[in-house]
C-alpha cells in the first residue's frame, strides 16, 4: 500500500493524470489562487478569463457558499456530510468547517479523478472526536457512490445525511442522468437529511458562460449550464430551506464589512439547500 499523497504515489498516479490536458479541478484550483495545477491547466484557465474575468468571484463565492452552507447543516444538528465532487483540498476544507461547529462530523469526500486522491491526505486530518474519509466514485452511478460510501463504514443511513453537490451537477450533462443521480440519493437518506447544491447558471451573462462552457467541453469535460427552473428541479419533493434557490452570495451572507461588489453576472451560480422530510 502506498500512503496517500506521498511523492511515490504521485509518481504513481502521474500515468493517470493526464496532465497534457487541462482538467477541471485543476483550472478551479487556479481560479482559487491554488498551487495545485500546470501550465495546460493555466492556459485554458486563462482563456476562461478572457471571456469572463469574474470567474475568480465566482470560485470564491462558490467556497464562501460551502463554509456558510456546511455551518448552517452542523448547526442544524448534522453530523454525517457526503462530498460528492470534493475537489483538490483547499483550506478550509469541509471536515474543517463542520468540525470547527461540532468535532465529532463525520465527512466522507467523493471525486472520480485522481488528481483528488494524490492530494486526499489534507482531506484525511479529522479531528479525533469525528472522522473524514476519501473514496473515488463515479457520480454518474448512484448506486456506486452510495455503495463506496457505505463501504468505510462511518456513515450510519438510518439518521440524518447532509449530500453535497457543489460545483458538481454541471458536470453532468443531461445525458448523464443527473436527475435519477439525485433522486436514487436523495431516496436512500433518512428524513430530515439534506441536499446542498451550487450550480453554474447561463441567467445573467449567457454568451460569456455558453463560451466558458464550450472551453470546458473543447478540452474534453462536458458543461451544461442550467437555468433556474432546470436546477430548482434538483431539489423536486425537498422543502428550501431560506431564502430559497438564489445566487451564492446571496444565500445567507455573513455580516459584510461593507456594501458587496459583487455581481450575480460573476458569480452566475444558484445555490440551495432542501430538507427531506
Ligand atoms: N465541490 C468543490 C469542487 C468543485 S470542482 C467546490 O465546490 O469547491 C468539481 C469536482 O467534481 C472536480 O473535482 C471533479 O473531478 C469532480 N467531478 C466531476 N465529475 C464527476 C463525477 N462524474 N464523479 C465524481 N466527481 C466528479
Amino acid at each position: 500500500p502506498h500512503k496517500v499523497g506521498s511523492e511515490e504515489n504521485v509518481q504513481l498516479n502521474n500515468t493517470r493524470l493526464s496532465q497534457d490536458k487541462p482538467h477541471s479541478a485543476r483550472m478551479y484550483d487556479y481560479f482559487l489562487g491554488g498551487k495545485t495545477n500546470y501550465v495546460v491547466d493555466r492556459q485554458a484557465a486563462e482563456e476562461v478569463l478572457r471571456h469572463r474575468p469574474g470567474v475568480v468571484v465566482a470560485a470564491r463565492a462558490n467556497r464562501a457558499f460551502t463554509n456558510r452552507a456546511v455551518k448552517y447543516l452542523a448547526l442544524a444538528g448534522i453530523r454525517q456530510f457526503i462530498d460528492i465532487g470534493t475537489g483538490i483540498p483547499t483550506a478550509p476544507n469541509m471536515h474543517e468547517i463542520a468540525q470547527s461547529i461540532a468535532a465529532d462530523s463525520t465527512v466522507v469526500y467523493v471525486d472520480n479523478d485522481p488528481i483528488v486522491l494524490v492530494y486526499a491526505e489534507e482531506l484525511l486530518d479529522s479531528a479525533p472526536e469525528g472522522a473524514t474519509r476519501y473514496v473515488e466514485a463515479d457520480a454518474t452511478n448512484a448506486h456506486a457512490v452510495l455503495a463506496a460510501v457505505r463501504e468505510t463504514g462511518c456513515v450510519d443511513f438510518t439518521r440524518p445525511v447532509a449530500v453535497n453537490l457543489h460545483a458538481l451537477l454541471h458536470f453532468m450533462p443531461d445525458s448523464h442522468g443527473p436527475y435519477d443521480v439525485v433522486r436514487t440519493l436523495i431516496d436512500h437518506l433518512a428524513p430530515g437529511s439534506y441536499l446542498s447544491v451550487s450550480h453554474v447558471t447561463g441567467e445573467f451573462a449567457p454568451a460569456a458562460w455558453q463560451a466558458i462552457a464550450d472551453i470546458y467541453t473543447n478540452a474534453g469535460t462536458p458543461v451544461q449550464i442550467r437555468s433556474r427552473e432546470q436546477i430548482a428541479r434538483f431539489f423536486d419533493g425537498l422543502q428550501l430551506v431560506e431564502p430559497g434557490l438564489v445566487v451564492a452570495h446571496r444565500w445567507k451572507p455573513e455580516p459584510a464589512s461593507g456594501p458587496s461588489l459583487v455581481t450575480d453576472a460573476d458569480v452566475s451560480l444558484y445555490a440551495g439547500i432542501g430538507r427531506k422530510v
